[in-house]
């Protein structure tokens, strides 16, 4: 239902949450957020309200980058479980997700043959499990044939969180804004959008990431919006917008809302 990033020089998690809270007006059941600590990916989330997320957040939940998400449950009912961020098995990739995957059931199958046991029931949680075994395997890991048989020998080769993303698109049939952190890529969020709306705030060498102008305008006026098929790269010192097939050029645009 609703999706917000930031990465910069500030605390995420406060920023991420006030963002769900500007984006409560669209409805959901459950909300959450995943911030990079120093090393690891912390996910706090459940269901109810963004203000009860916010009461019960850990302490030590420090970290400069983030991803948060309010659901509107489609596939699997609202429970702590299902409530976004999904993390990989590995723990080193989150993933928040605005839509739905078309073909999550028969993923779902084919990475459960090969060993991925699911934490919930939801189509989101596909995607994390996709995007992991790219970053830990290489392109060939992810139909599961990690053997010798590429010809090209690439297996392990070592994948930029890109071209994981778009790897693991590849495989998804469906709907998806989808925003997403990588312990071993600190520096960035990736967010890609097939109809479902992503924008991009740009700070003061800091980044926003939301589904809604609403959760950013407290923060930022200048927005670019994602087209359908477009991803980005998102970092604290600026951005880049990408097809699966080149680079494209987007000019920033000024909302004029005012925020209270
Ligand atoms: N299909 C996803 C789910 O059920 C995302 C729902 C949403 O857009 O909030 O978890």
């Amino acid at each position: 239902c609703g999706i917000v990033g930031y990465v910069g020089a500030k605390s995420a998690a406060p920023i991420l949450i006030d963002g769900l809270a500007r984006l409560e007006y669209r409805g959901y059941d459950s909300a959450g957020v995943a911030v990079l600590g120093s090393t690891s990916l912390r996910v706090h989330r459940d269901t109810g309200r963004v203000r009860d997320l916010e009461a019960t957040l850990p302490k030590r939940f420090a970290g400069k980058l983030g991803i948060g998400h309010t659901r509107w449950a489609t596939h699997g009912a609202p429970t702590p479980e299902n409530a976004h961020p999904h993390v990989s098995m590995d723990g080193r990739v989150a993933v928040v997700h605005n839509g739905i995957i078309d073909n999550a059931a028969a993923l779902r199958a084919a990475l459960q043959a090969d060993g991925v046991t699911f934490s919930s029931e939801t189509d989101t949680e596909v995607l994390a499990h996709l995007i992991a075994r790219v970053l830990a395997k290489g392109a060939d890991g992810i139909s599961g044939t990690d053997g010798d048989s590429g010809a090209d020998g690439a297996r392990h080769r070592p994948s930029t969180l890109e071209d994981a993303v778009l790897t693991a698109l590849d495989q998804v049939e469906g709907t998806y804004g989808i925003a997403v952190a990588s312990a071993d890529h600190p520096d960035r969020i990736v967010v890609a959008r097939n109809g479902s709306p992503i924008i991009l705030g740009i700070g003061e060498r800091e980044m926003h990431v939301a589904s809604d102008a609403a959760a950013l305008v407290r923060y930022t006026r200048q927005v670019v919006h994602l087209d359908d098929g477009e991803l980005a790269t998102v970092r604290a010192d600026g951005y880049q917008t990408f097809t699966r097939h080149a680079r494209t050029t987007k000019t920033a645009i000024t909302v004029d809302w005012t925020a209270d």
